[in-house]
Protein backbone atom coordinates (compact mmCIF):
# COMPACT_ATOMS: atom_id res chain seq x y z
CA UNK A 1 0.00 0.00 0.00
CA UNK A 2 1.44 3.45 -0.54
CA UNK A 3 0.55 6.77 0.84
CA UNK A 4 -0.14 8.25 -2.71
CA UNK A 5 -2.68 5.48 -3.73
CA UNK A 6 -4.58 6.19 -0.12
CA UNK A 7 -4.33 9.79 -0.42
CA UNK A 8 -6.33 9.75 -4.11
CA UNK A 9 -8.81 7.26 -2.18
CA UNK A 10 -9.28 9.56 0.11
CA UNK A 11 -9.78 12.59 -1.94
CA UNK A 12 -12.78 10.38 -3.73
CA UNK A 13 -14.25 9.32 -0.21
CA UNK A 14 -14.13 12.04 2.32
CA UNK A 15 -15.51 15.47 2.44
CA UNK A 16 -12.93 18.19 1.40
CA UNK A 17 -13.89 19.79 4.50
CA UNK A 18 -11.91 17.71 6.87
CA UNK A 19 -8.40 19.18 6.21
CA UNK A 20 -5.43 16.66 6.53
CA UNK A 21 -1.30 18.57 6.81
CA UNK A 22 0.36 15.42 5.78
CA UNK A 23 -0.53 12.72 3.21
CA UNK A 24 1.40 10.27 5.72
CA UNK A 25 -0.67 6.91 6.45
CA UNK A 26 -0.02 5.76 9.87
CA UNK A 27 0.34 2.14 10.36
CA UNK A 28 1.43 1.83 14.08
CA UNK A 29 3.16 4.28 16.48
CA UNK A 30 5.08 3.84 19.73
CA UNK A 31 5.52 6.48 22.09
CA UNK A 32 7.18 9.52 20.26
CA UNK A 33 7.43 7.67 16.70
CA UNK A 34 5.02 6.49 13.69
CA UNK A 35 5.53 4.60 11.11
CA UNK A 36 3.90 4.96 8.10
CA UNK A 37 2.34 2.11 5.68
CA UNK A 38 5.46 2.10 3.39
CA UNK A 39 7.36 1.39 6.36
CA UNK A 40 9.25 5.18 6.86
CA UNK A 41 9.60 6.41 10.24
CA UNK A 42 8.83 9.80 11.54
CA UNK A 43 9.17 11.45 14.76
CA UNK A 44 5.77 13.01 16.05
CA UNK A 45 6.06 16.49 17.29
CA UNK A 46 2.13 16.95 17.36
CA UNK A 47 0.86 14.08 19.31
CA UNK A 48 -2.17 13.58 17.82
CA UNK A 49 -2.56 17.69 18.68
CA UNK A 50 -1.65 18.05 22.46
CA UNK A 51 -3.28 14.56 22.95
CA UNK A 52 -1.07 11.81 23.33
CA UNK A 53 0.78 13.60 26.05
CA UNK A 54 1.71 10.17 27.91
CA UNK A 55 2.83 9.51 24.22
CA UNK A 56 1.47 6.42 22.14
CA UNK A 57 0.40 3.43 23.49
CA UNK A 58 1.53 4.28 27.10
CA UNK A 59 1.94 0.34 27.91
CA UNK A 60 -0.47 1.42 31.29
CA UNK A 61 -3.20 2.95 29.05
CA UNK A 62 -2.62 0.22 26.73
CA UNK A 63 -3.22 -2.05 30.09
CA UNK A 64 -5.72 0.06 31.48
CA UNK A 65 -8.09 -0.33 28.18
CA UNK A 66 -7.31 -4.00 27.79
CA UNK A 67 -8.92 -4.77 31.18
CA UNK A 68 -11.70 -2.61 30.65
CA UNK A 69 -12.27 -4.36 26.84
CA UNK A 70 -12.86 -7.33 28.76
CA UNK A 71 -15.54 -6.60 31.32
CA UNK A 72 -17.44 -4.55 29.73
CA UNK A 73 -17.13 -1.34 26.76
CA UNK A 74 -20.60 0.17 26.88
CA UNK A 75 -23.57 0.28 29.26
CA UNK A 76 -24.04 4.03 28.76
CA UNK A 77 -23.35 6.21 32.30
CA UNK A 78 -26.67 7.32 32.23
CA UNK A 79 -28.21 3.62 32.15
CA UNK A 80 -26.08 1.57 34.10
CA UNK A 81 -23.03 3.73 35.38
CA UNK A 82 -19.85 2.35 36.45
CA UNK A 83 -17.49 3.07 39.42
CA UNK A 84 -14.51 4.33 37.83
CA UNK A 85 -16.24 7.00 36.19
CA UNK A 86 -17.19 8.30 40.05
CA UNK A 87 -13.54 7.76 40.77
CA UNK A 88 -12.02 9.84 37.78
CA UNK A 89 -14.48 12.27 38.39
CA UNK A 90 -13.32 12.65 42.29
CA UNK A 91 -9.47 12.62 41.15
CA UNK A 92 -10.03 15.31 38.95
CA UNK A 93 -12.30 16.91 41.40
CA UNK A 94 -9.26 16.83 43.57
CA UNK A 95 -6.79 18.34 40.90
CA UNK A 96 -8.36 20.62 38.96
CA UNK A 97 -7.25 24.08 40.23
CA UNK A 98 -9.52 25.44 42.97
CA UNK A 99 -10.38 25.48 46.47
CA UNK A 100 -13.79 24.96 46.67
CA UNK A 101 -15.98 21.81 46.37
CA UNK A 102 -16.15 20.19 42.39
CA UNK A 103 -18.12 18.30 40.14
CA UNK A 104 -17.41 16.76 37.18
CA UNK A 105 -19.42 15.71 34.37
CA UNK A 106 -17.99 13.59 31.60
CA UNK A 107 -18.51 13.99 27.68
CA UNK A 108 -16.30 12.76 24.48
CA UNK A 109 -14.43 16.17 22.93
CA UNK A 110 -13.18 19.03 23.66
CA UNK A 111 -16.06 20.90 21.85
CA UNK A 112 -18.53 19.32 23.71
CA UNK A 113 -17.12 19.62 26.66
CA UNK A 114 -17.00 23.81 25.85
CA UNK A 115 -20.64 23.26 24.78
CA UNK A 116 -21.60 21.92 28.24
CA UNK A 117 -19.48 24.17 30.24
CA UNK A 118 -21.80 27.60 28.14
CA UNK A 119 -24.94 25.33 29.45
CA UNK A 120 -24.29 25.27 33.09
CA UNK A 121 -22.80 28.59 32.89
CA UNK A 122 -26.21 29.79 31.51
CA UNK A 123 -27.97 27.44 33.59
CA UNK A 124 -26.58 28.91 36.82
CA UNK A 125 -26.27 32.54 36.02
CA UNK A 126 -29.77 32.69 34.38
CA UNK A 127 -27.63 35.25 32.15
CA UNK A 128 -27.22 33.95 28.45
CA UNK A 129 -24.40 36.42 27.27
CA UNK A 130 -20.64 34.92 26.66
CA UNK A 131 -17.26 37.09 26.05
CA UNK A 132 -14.37 35.49 24.43
CA UNK A 133 -11.08 36.41 22.63
CA UNK A 134 -9.85 36.79 19.24
CA UNK A 135 -7.22 33.86 17.82
CA UNK A 136 -9.30 31.66 20.38
CA UNK A 137 -10.28 28.21 19.50
CA UNK A 138 -13.18 26.56 20.99
CA UNK A 139 -14.52 23.70 18.77
CA UNK A 140 -16.35 23.43 15.34
CA UNK A 141 -19.88 22.66 17.04
CA UNK A 142 -22.24 25.48 17.09
CA UNK A 143 -21.53 27.07 20.29
CA UNK A 144 -17.50 26.39 19.53
CA UNK A 145 -17.45 27.91 16.36
CA UNK A 146 -19.65 30.88 17.88
CA UNK A 147 -16.38 31.47 20.29
CA UNK A 148 -13.74 30.45 18.48
CA UNK A 149 -12.06 33.81 17.75
CA UNK A 150 -11.10 32.90 13.92
CA UNK A 151 -13.02 32.98 10.31
CA UNK A 152 -11.15 31.41 8.03
CA UNK A 153 -11.58 28.03 7.72
CA UNK A 154 -13.43 27.79 10.85
CA UNK A 155 -16.77 29.95 10.30
CA UNK A 156 -16.63 30.86 7.07
CA UNK A 157 -19.87 29.47 5.26
CA UNK A 158 -21.81 27.88 7.86
CA UNK A 159 -23.94 31.34 8.31
CA UNK A 160 -25.56 32.72 11.69
CA UNK A 161 -23.53 32.08 14.81
CA UNK A 162 -25.13 31.39 17.74
CA UNK A 163 -26.36 34.74 19.55
CA UNK A 164 -25.11 36.92 22.95
CA UNK A 165 -20.91 36.01 22.05
CA UNK A 166 -19.36 39.00 21.84
CA UNK A 167 -14.85 39.03 21.38
CA UNK A 168 -12.16 40.92 23.11
CA UNK A 169 -8.99 41.39 21.56
CA UNK A 170 -6.61 39.02 23.16
CA UNK A 171 -3.55 40.33 24.35
CA UNK A 172 -0.67 40.06 22.30
CA UNK A 173 2.59 42.30 22.43
CA UNK A 174 3.98 40.87 19.99
CA UNK A 175 1.31 42.16 17.43
CA UNK A 176 0.62 45.68 19.59
CA UNK A 177 -2.10 44.49 21.43
CA UNK A 178 -1.28 45.09 25.62
CA UNK A 179 -3.34 44.68 28.15
CA UNK A 180 -4.44 47.97 28.78
CA UNK A 181 -5.66 47.84 25.17
CA UNK A 182 -7.49 44.64 25.65
CA UNK A 183 -8.92 45.72 28.96
CA UNK A 184 -10.18 48.81 27.20
CA UNK A 185 -12.48 47.02 24.60
CA UNK A 186 -13.96 44.78 27.53
CA UNK A 187 -14.43 48.61 28.97
CA UNK A 188 -16.08 49.90 25.72
CA UNK A 189 -17.93 46.23 25.29
CA UNK A 190 -19.63 46.70 28.49
CA UNK A 191 -20.78 50.33 27.71
CA UNK A 192 -21.70 49.89 24.20
CA UNK A 193 -23.08 46.35 23.29
CA UNK A 194 -23.73 44.27 26.38
CA UNK A 195 -24.60 45.53 30.38
CA UNK A 196 -22.17 43.02 32.29
CA UNK A 197 -25.08 41.73 34.37
CA UNK A 198 -26.44 39.69 31.32
CA UNK A 199 -22.86 37.99 30.64
CA UNK A 200 -23.33 34.47 31.68
CA UNK A 201 -19.24 33.57 31.22
CA UNK A 202 -16.07 34.47 30.24
CA UNK A 203 -14.02 32.01 28.24
CA UNK A 204 -10.40 31.77 27.91
CA UNK A 205 -7.73 29.51 26.77
CA UNK A 206 -4.75 30.04 29.61
CA UNK A 207 -2.45 29.56 26.33
CA UNK A 208 -4.41 30.44 23.00
CA UNK A 209 -3.62 27.02 20.94
CA UNK A 210 -4.58 27.13 17.50
CA UNK A 211 -4.81 30.79 17.67
CA UNK A 212 -0.70 30.56 18.22
CA UNK A 213 0.56 29.72 21.82
CA UNK A 214 0.14 33.04 23.16
CA UNK A 215 0.03 33.14 27.09
CA UNK A 216 -1.95 35.19 29.00
CA UNK A 217 -0.64 37.88 30.66
CA UNK A 218 -0.55 37.44 34.73
CA UNK A 219 -1.80 40.96 34.84
CA UNK A 220 -4.86 40.16 32.44
CA UNK A 221 -6.01 37.05 33.95
CA UNK A 222 -5.51 38.57 37.97
CA UNK A 223 -7.64 41.59 35.88
CA UNK A 224 -10.45 39.47 34.09
CA UNK A 225 -10.85 37.35 37.41
CA UNK A 226 -11.34 40.49 39.21
CA UNK A 227 -14.07 42.05 36.36
CA UNK A 228 -15.73 38.96 36.26
CA UNK A 229 -16.36 38.89 40.51
CA UNK A 230 -17.46 42.77 40.26
CA UNK A 231 -20.53 41.55 37.93
CA UNK A 232 -20.75 37.96 39.16
CA UNK A 233 -19.79 36.47 35.91
CA UNK A 234 -18.43 32.96 35.50
CA UNK A 235 -14.37 32.51 34.11
CA UNK A 236 -14.29 29.41 32.33
CA UNK A 237 -10.44 28.07 31.58
CA UNK A 238 -10.36 25.83 28.11
CA UNK A 239 -7.78 23.58 29.15
CA UNK A 240 -8.45 21.34 26.40
CA UNK A 241 -4.72 22.09 24.69
CA UNK A 242 -3.09 23.43 27.97
CA UNK A 243 -4.01 20.47 30.01
CA UNK A 244 -2.37 17.22 31.56
CA UNK A 245 1.02 18.31 32.52
CA UNK A 246 1.65 20.33 28.93
CA UNK A 247 2.67 23.42 30.52
CA UNK A 248 4.78 22.02 33.14
CA UNK A 249 2.05 22.22 35.48
CA UNK A 250 -1.08 19.48 35.68
CA UNK A 251 -3.19 22.53 34.80
CA UNK A 252 -2.09 25.97 32.82
CA UNK A 253 -4.18 27.90 35.28
CA UNK A 254 -1.59 26.66 38.01
CA UNK A 255 0.36 29.12 36.51
CA UNK A 256 -2.02 32.48 37.89
CA UNK A 257 -2.91 33.31 41.23
CA UNK A 258 -6.10 33.23 40.51
CA UNK A 259 -8.44 29.73 39.72
CA UNK A 260 -11.80 29.25 37.03
CA UNK A 261 -14.96 28.83 37.79
CA UNK A 262 -15.23 25.97 35.45
CA UNK A 263 -12.47 24.21 33.53
CA UNK A 264 -12.69 22.25 30.29
CA UNK A 265 -10.34 19.26 29.42
CA UNK A 266 -9.99 16.43 26.59
CA UNK A 267 -7.22 15.63 24.60
CA UNK A 268 -4.26 14.82 26.94
CA UNK A 269 -7.04 13.38 30.03
CA UNK A 270 -7.47 9.94 27.49
CA UNK A 271 -3.91 9.60 26.47
CA UNK A 272 -4.97 8.60 23.18
CA UNK A 273 -8.35 7.74 23.79
CA UNK A 274 -12.10 10.24 23.15
CA UNK A 275 -12.79 11.82 26.36
CA UNK A 276 -13.72 15.02 27.82
CA UNK A 277 -15.24 16.68 31.07
CA UNK A 278 -16.13 19.83 32.42
CA UNK A 279 -15.39 20.03 36.07
CA UNK A 280 -16.61 22.74 38.21
CA UNK A 281 -18.02 24.79 41.81
CA UNK A 282 -20.53 22.56 42.82
CA UNK A 283 -23.42 24.77 43.11
CA UNK A 284 -22.70 25.47 39.33
CA UNK A 285 -22.24 21.64 38.31
CA UNK A 286 -25.68 21.20 39.95
CA UNK A 287 -27.57 24.21 37.95
CA UNK A 288 -29.07 22.10 34.88
CA UNK A 289 -31.67 20.22 35.51
CA UNK A 290 -31.44 16.26 35.68
CA UNK A 291 -31.49 14.98 32.29
CA UNK A 292 -29.99 18.42 30.94
CA UNK A 293 -26.27 17.21 30.87
CA UNK A 294 -24.29 13.96 29.34
CA UNK A 295 -24.81 12.22 26.27
CA UNK A 296 -25.07 8.51 24.93
CA UNK A 297 -21.00 7.96 24.54
CA UNK A 298 -20.07 10.66 27.86
CA UNK A 299 -17.63 9.16 29.76
CA UNK A 300 -17.07 6.15 27.98
CA UNK A 301 -15.72 3.18 30.32
CA UNK A 302 -12.95 3.00 27.15
CA UNK A 303 -12.21 6.57 27.95
CA UNK A 304 -12.50 6.70 31.70
CA UNK A 305 -10.13 3.81 32.33
CA UNK A 306 -7.73 5.61 30.29
CA UNK A 307 -8.28 8.58 32.00
CA UNK A 308 -7.43 6.88 35.44
CA UNK A 309 -4.35 5.60 33.81
CA UNK A 310 -2.72 9.03 32.10
CA UNK A 311 -3.08 10.55 35.86
CA UNK A 312 -1.61 8.01 37.27
CA UNK A 313 1.82 8.09 34.50
CA UNK A 314 1.87 12.05 35.15
CA UNK A 315 2.67 11.57 38.68
CA UNK A 316 4.53 8.62 38.50
CA UNK A 317 6.73 9.84 35.68
CA UNK A 318 6.89 13.17 37.31
CA UNK A 319 6.00 14.63 33.84
CA UNK A 320 5.18 18.50 34.65
CA UNK A 321 9.39 18.35 35.36
CA UNK A 322 9.57 16.39 32.70
CA UNK A 323 7.35 19.19 30.37
CA UNK A 324 9.88 21.85 32.15
CA UNK A 325 12.96 20.20 31.29
CA UNK A 326 12.66 19.28 27.71
CA UNK A 327 10.73 22.40 26.82
CA UNK A 328 13.85 24.51 27.92
CA UNK A 329 15.93 22.20 25.93
CA UNK A 330 13.60 23.02 22.90
CA UNK A 331 13.86 26.64 23.51
CA UNK A 332 17.69 26.83 24.06
CA UNK A 333 18.28 25.00 20.91
CA UNK A 334 15.85 27.56 18.96
CA UNK A 335 17.11 30.26 20.69
CA UNK A 336 20.89 29.17 19.37
CA UNK A 337 19.34 29.46 15.89
CA UNK A 338 18.28 33.16 15.90
CA UNK A 339 21.67 34.34 14.38
CA UNK A 340 21.58 31.95 11.54
CA UNK A 341 17.64 31.82 10.61
CA UNK A 342 16.65 35.79 10.89
CA UNK A 343 13.25 34.95 9.85
CA UNK A 344 12.92 33.90 13.82
CA UNK A 345 10.64 36.37 15.86
CA UNK A 346 9.95 34.99 18.88
CA UNK A 347 10.81 31.88 21.22
CA UNK A 348 7.92 31.05 23.97
CA UNK A 349 5.65 28.64 25.65
CA UNK A 350 5.28 27.58 28.86
CA UNK A 351 6.88 23.99 29.91
CA UNK A 352 6.63 22.01 26.89
CA UNK A 353 3.76 23.73 24.59
CA UNK A 354 6.46 25.41 22.86
CA UNK A 355 6.18 27.75 19.99
CA UNK A 356 8.99 29.67 17.53
CA UNK A 357 6.85 32.81 15.52
CA UNK A 358 8.27 33.86 11.75
CA UNK A 359 8.29 37.18 9.69
CA UNK A 360 9.86 37.75 6.83
CA UNK A 361 13.32 39.35 8.29
CA UNK A 362 13.72 42.72 10.27
CA UNK A 363 10.40 43.24 9.82
CA UNK A 364 6.97 42.47 11.43
CA UNK A 365 5.41 40.98 8.43
CA UNK A 366 4.20 37.57 9.53
CA UNK A 367 5.74 34.93 7.01
CA UNK A 368 3.63 31.53 6.90
CA UNK A 369 5.42 30.28 4.00
CA UNK A 370 8.47 30.16 6.12
CA UNK A 371 6.48 28.09 8.76
CA UNK A 372 5.23 26.47 6.02
CA UNK A 373 8.56 25.25 4.38
CA UNK A 374 9.77 24.57 7.64
CA UNK A 375 6.94 22.30 8.41
CA UNK A 376 6.95 20.63 5.15
CA UNK A 377 11.17 20.17 4.86
CA UNK A 378 10.79 18.59 8.36
CA UNK A 379 8.33 15.76 7.46
CA UNK A 380 10.76 15.28 4.74
CA UNK A 381 13.47 14.62 7.15
CA UNK A 382 10.85 12.48 9.24
CA UNK A 383 9.94 15.23 11.49
CA UNK A 384 6.46 15.89 12.13
CA UNK A 385 5.17 19.39 13.00
CA UNK A 386 2.02 21.49 12.96
CA UNK A 387 1.85 25.33 12.69
CA UNK A 388 -0.78 27.44 14.22
CA UNK A 389 -1.50 30.94 14.78
CA UNK A 390 -4.09 33.49 13.09
CA UNK A 391 -1.63 34.54 10.61
CA UNK A 392 -0.03 30.60 9.92
CA UNK A 393 3.22 31.75 10.78
CA UNK A 394 4.09 29.76 14.06
CA UNK A 395 5.19 26.24 14.25
CA UNK A 396 4.22 25.21 17.68
CA UNK A 397 5.70 21.99 19.40
CA UNK A 398 3.81 19.62 20.95
CA UNK A 399 5.93 16.59 21.49
CA UNK A 400 4.48 13.35 23.83
CA UNK A 401 6.52 14.44 27.16
CA UNK A 402 7.36 10.55 27.42
CA UNK A 403 9.81 11.04 24.17
CA UNK A 404 12.81 9.51 25.12
CA UNK A 405 15.86 11.68 25.50
CA UNK A 406 17.81 9.95 22.36
CA UNK A 407 15.10 10.65 19.60
CA UNK A 408 14.10 14.16 20.80
CA UNK A 409 17.85 14.72 20.40
CA UNK A 410 17.25 13.16 16.80
CA UNK A 411 14.23 15.91 16.60
CA UNK A 412 16.32 18.90 17.62
CA UNK A 413 18.87 17.71 14.95
CA UNK A 414 16.18 17.53 12.26
CA UNK A 415 14.97 20.74 13.48
CA UNK A 416 18.17 23.02 13.56
CA UNK A 417 19.16 21.35 9.38
CA UNK A 418 16.04 22.07 8.84
CA UNK A 419 15.68 25.69 10.06
CA UNK A 420 19.32 26.40 9.36
CA UNK A 421 18.31 24.54 5.06
CA UNK A 422 14.99 26.51 4.90
CA UNK A 423 16.89 30.39 5.91
CA UNK A 424 19.62 29.43 3.04
CA UNK A 425 17.06 28.84 0.91
CA UNK A 426 15.00 32.52 1.52
N1 LIG B 1 -10.72 23.97 22.92
C1 LIG B 1 -9.40 24.07 22.66
C2 LIG B 1 -8.57 25.02 23.44
C3 LIG B 1 -8.84 23.25 21.66
O1 LIG B 1 -7.52 23.36 21.40
C4 LIG B 1 -9.66 22.35 20.95
C5 LIG B 1 -9.09 21.44 19.87
N2 LIG B 1 -8.01 21.88 19.17
C6 LIG B 1 -11.02 22.31 21.26
C7 LIG B 1 -11.51 23.12 22.25
C8 LIG B 1 -11.95 21.37 20.54
O2 LIG B 1 -11.65 20.06 20.88
P1 LIG B 1 -12.18 18.85 19.97
O3 LIG B 1 -11.42 18.93 18.68
O4 LIG B 1 -11.85 17.62 20.78
O5 LIG B 1 -13.63 19.04 19.80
Amino acid sequence: MSNTAIAVRRSDAISRGVGVTTQVYAERAENAEIWDVEGRRYIDFAAGIAVVNTGHRHPKVIAAVKDQLDRFTHTCHQVVPYENYVLLAERLNKVVPGDFRKKTVFVTTGAEAVENAVKIARAATNRSAVVAFTGAFHGRTFMGMTLTGKVQPYKAGFGAMMPDVFHVPFPVELHGTGVEDSLGVLDKLFKADVDPNRVAAFIVEPVQGEGGFYEVPKAFMTRLREIADRHSILLIADEVQTGFARTGKLFAMEHYGVVADLTTMAKGLGGGFPIAAVTGRAELMDAPGSGGLGGTYGGSPIGIAAGNAVLDIIEEEGLCDRAERLGARLKQRLQSLVGAVPQIADIRGPGFMNAVEFNLPGSKTPNPDFANRVREQALARGLILLTCGVYGNVIRFLAPITIQNEVFGEALDILEETLRDCAKDA
